[in-house]
């Protein structure tokens, strides 16, 4: 356990990839990182629950308020709308969405209701998504996690269910009309593995342990059912690194019992007077779970072939974390995250292959605010936390009554991009035509 105040800024920061040169034009830079042909890869980073204000809070907090985190270093990058539609009329928005509907957005180009995993609102149809179309055309998919792999956004990436809910064959009341037993397609869990993604990493041990109610592996869990149809399991970060390549067949990973571990640890934001101020502490993921940089470097080894790959990879915890009102941990969350962007962007650096996409599902409730004194203070929870640079940075999330749990919020949210067809990403765009950008780049359509 150490301090992260006490460790060296410069080692973490990087250079931006297009600083500004105070009146110098760029125009040529940035024609520099176009590029019109097709990618043979993709990689598609996703901070969940990752706005604009909780970029901000990281970047302060761990690189300095002059600093780039590397997800800033990407050279283009607009902003997508995130809105769901409501189930009773899928043309009324819901301005707020989460992350089932989110996920399902950019995974099938289509708006759907919240708590919907890859189907329609209102008429519960299967919305087929990029890993099917990429798995049509013979490319690798992948599909990584910090959260359980069967939790919405990784759910979202494969699977198709009305409920978000429906994780596994033994928690099914929400969508009995998938159920194996009823002729469905089964739980998440079920479908994930049923789609023989080639690289399946994340927390669920728990989740996949339960057991399968039809079907020619009725009676077995479905890590039973994983190993029958040619998964290889790996249950901690060794034995992850042990696998250097896919010709056993695809990888399954469950690193934890449900979610991950974040990695930092301090005291939640609380009603006035705030919690600290204080530093946050590392070093509190247990040494069986992987990073998500680790996930990402062991999957896109994995991933590569001639025919190419499109992996999907989130870091799940910043949401959980804000829901709490837990700053450290949201903050490491998104340290963690950040990481994993480093990984993909120099492979695709090194390459000139590979489209990566970097962005967030949706917004969250914690804010960046300038007073907590006894005069100006949010009636919501606070906290004063100590940056890297020693200067302190005031936080509040205010989204709901505690204890209920902080809110999403309905922003737009930032999307970067390097690569070939890097520039569909510029200016403002709906987060459905992620899922055009992507497909129409791999030749999916
Ligand atoms: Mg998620
Ligand atoms: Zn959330």
């Amino acid at each position: 356990m150490s301090l992260v105040f006490g460790m060296s800024c410069a080692s973490k920061r990087t250079e931006p990839l297009l600083p500004g040169q105070r009146g110098a034009d760029r125009t040529e830079q940035i024609r520099a990182s176009l590029d019109s042909s097709r990618p043979r890869n993709v990689i598609l980073l996703i901070g969940d629950g990752m706005a604009d204000s909780e970029i901000a809070m990281a970047r302060n907090y761990y690189v300095g308020a002059a600093g780039h985190l590397n997800l800033d270093n990407l050279p283009l990058a607009g902003d997508i709308t995130t809105y769901a539609v409501e189930e009773e009329d899928p043309n009324v928005p819901d301005y707020v969405p989460d992350s089932a509907s989110t996920a399902t957005a950019w995974s099938t180009g289509r708006k759907t209701s919240d708590r919907r995993i890859g189907t329609s609102a209102l008429t519960d149809k299967p919305l087929q998504n990029i890993i099917e179309l990429a798995q049509k055309k013979g490319l690798r998919v992948g599909n990584v996690t910090t959260a359980d792999i069967t939790d919405a956004t990784p759910a979202g990436a494969a699977a198709h269910v009305s409920h978000r809910k429906c994780a596994d064959p033994e928690n099914m009341q929400n969508c009995p009309q998938y159920r194996k037993a009823a002729g469905g397609l089964g739980s998440i869990a079920e479908q994930l593995v049923d789609h023989k993604i080639d690289v399946l990493l994340g927390g669920g041990r728990e989740t996949l342990g339960r057991k399968i109610d039809a079907g020619p592996h009725a009676g077995r869990t479905v890590i039973e059912s994983a190993k029958l149809q040619g998964y290889r399991v790996a249950y901690d970060a060794s034995e992850l690194q042990s696998v250097t390549s896919l010709s056993g067949g695809p990888i399954l990973g469950l690193f934890a019992e449900e979610h991950f571990t974040p990695e930092w640890r301090g005291d939640p934001a609380r009603l006035y007077p705030c919690s600290g101020p204080q530093n946050c502490v590392t070093g509190q993921r247990p040494p069986q779970q992987p990073t998500l940089a680790a996930m990402t470097r062991k999957a896109l080894e994995l991933l590569e072939n001639d025919a190419g790959f499109f992996v999907q990879i989130e870091g799940a915890l910043i949401d959980r974390c804000a829901h709490s009102a837990d700053p450290c941990g949201q903050i490491g969350a998104t340290i963690d995250f950040d990481e994993a962007v480093a990984v993909a962007v120099s492979y695709a650096a090194a390459r000139g292959d590979t489209l990566v996409i970097v962005t967030a599902d949706h917004g969250h409730g914690s804010q960046v605010v300038d007073w907590l004194d006894d005069e100006n203070h949010s009636p919501g929870l606070c906290t004063r936390l100590i940056t890297r640079e020693g200067a302190e940075l005031r936080v509040v999330y205010a989204s709901n009554v505690p204890p209920r749990i902080q809110q999403h919020t309905g922003v737009q949210v930032r999307v970067a991009a390097q690569g070939p067809r890097a520039a569909n990403v510029l200016g403002l765009n709906d987060q459905t035509e992620l899922f055009y950008i992507i497909t129409s780049a791999l030749g999916l359509q």
